[in-house]
């Protein structure tokens, strides 16, 4: 099954050699400065012409196991900004992974290209050999941009790719779950009571992850506000669990108590913060403060934010069971356990008197420094 790497002499030969002066510029713009920052273990870069295949792939640390992490397709300005990415993702990873307690450390890659382009499979086949060359160090698995045929076209080239077709399946509704579960220790941090019956929450996002938040919230007695700016996602839990809908620009400032981000970044911000009037912000949305002093600010004022990576790992325990061979309910009973991890973090948070996402990166931190110490 597994190609060949192809050769070509035009495409080696193509070009004029950089000059020293191009080479050094492009060190002076900060690659080693780049890969020092946050200890990044290997950065491969592979480039195929023939398949128009430009990839990048960043292994942040292996300490707790094979790094495992999406592929992003993305149109990258230019390759430094591809670079930074893959980095700021793969470390995000290693995080990820330590918290959730699985055997797994931090990649990413990311493909340089038009996430739309129609002739796939020469660039993620390219991408398979890529990832094969870096004999099982580095595992992929769908991101933005690319879907489950695309990993099929890299499962051509090589074993390491979890997320395929008639597998693990759609992760949403074990990171639905973990979300779900955050939060009621949250809700145990703040009122003493896990319970979220007669609580309201605001959910942001009502697609594939927050339909399932929505569906748990339902059966415990929550009373649900929602956006999305697709109507028919929101007209199916108004009608299915009684939501009440707001317009998307509304959702900030709902008289609520808890506010579960799930569809967008960078939600929690300058703008958005002083319109909060909740106690918790717990949701699945990836990269939810804009920058971390936001993280800092929600502490300030009182609101327990739940760290992004912490509670939204359901997906990455969903994926990991491909690794591992766990059935559905392994992953469960694991994706529960965030119930755990947050109130871990939030203990901590409290003791020390430092901002949630200061804390989860400490107890990841830990967890990987004492396995680093027991295999030294
Ligand atoms: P999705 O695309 O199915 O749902 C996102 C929803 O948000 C869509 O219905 C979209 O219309 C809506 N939306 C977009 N802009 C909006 C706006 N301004 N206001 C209100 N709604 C808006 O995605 P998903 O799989 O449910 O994931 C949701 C979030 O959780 C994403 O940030 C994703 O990265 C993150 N996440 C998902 C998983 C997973 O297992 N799917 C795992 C970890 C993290």
């Amino acid at each position: 099954m597994r190609g060949q790497a192809k050769s070509s002499e035009s495409s080696l030969h193509g070009g004029s050699t950089p000059s020293r002066a191009e080479i050094t510029k492009s060190l002076d713009d900060g690659l080693f400065e780049l890969l020092l920052e946050h200890r990044h273990e290997q950065v491969s870069v592979w480039s195929d012409a023939d398949a128009g295949y430009r990839g990048v792939i960043a292994i942040h640390n292996t300490t707790l196991g094979p790094a495992l992490g999406g592929t992003r397709m993305w149109h990258y300005e230019n390759d430094l900004e591809a670079l930074i990415d893959v980095l700021r993702l793969s470390r995000g990873m290693t995080y990820k992974a330590a918290l959730a307690g699985l055997n797994l450390g931090g990649g990413k890659s990311v493909i340089v290209g038009d996430p739309k382009a129609k002739n796939r499979a020469p660039i993620f086949r390219a991408h398979g050999r890529h990832v094969e060359a870096l004999c099982g160090r580095y595992i992929t698995a769908e991101d933005v941009g690319t879907s489950t045929a695309d990993m099929e076209f890299i499962r051509e080239e090589t074993e390491h790719v979890v997320g395929l077709a008639g597998r693990s399946g759609d992760p949403s509704p074990v990171t639905a779950l973990g979300v779900y579960r955050g939060m009621k220790a949250c809700a145990k941090m703040a009122y003493g009571s896990d319970s979220l019956a007669g609580k309201k929450v605001t959910v942001q996002g009502t697609g594939h992850v927050g339909y399932h938040l929505c569906k748990h919230l339902h059966e415990e007695g929550a009373k649900l506000v929602v956006s999305d700016i697709d109507n028919e996602r929101v007209e199916r839990v108004v009608t299915e669990f009684g939501a009440v809908a707001v317009a998307p620009r509304d959702i900030y400032a709902a008289d609520a108590d808890i506010f579960a981000p799930c569809a967008l970044g960078a939600v929690i911000n300058d703008d958005t913060i002083p319109l909060l009037k909740v106690d918790i912000v717990a949701g699945a949305a990836n990269n939810q403060l804009e920058e971390e002093r936001h993280g800092d600010e929600l502490h300030e004022m009182d609101i327990i934010y739940a760290p992004d990576y912490a509670i939204n790992a359901g997906g990455l325990i969903n994926v990991n069971a491909e690794v591992e061979g766990w059935d559905l309910e392994r992953s469960h009973k694991k994706a529960s356990a965030i119930y755990d991890t947050i109130l871990h973090v939030l203990q901590l948070s409290k003791e020390q008197g430092i901002a949630t996402y200061r804390a989860a990166d400490r107890l990841a931190e830990q967890e990987i420094l004492e396995a680093a110490r027991k295999k030294a």
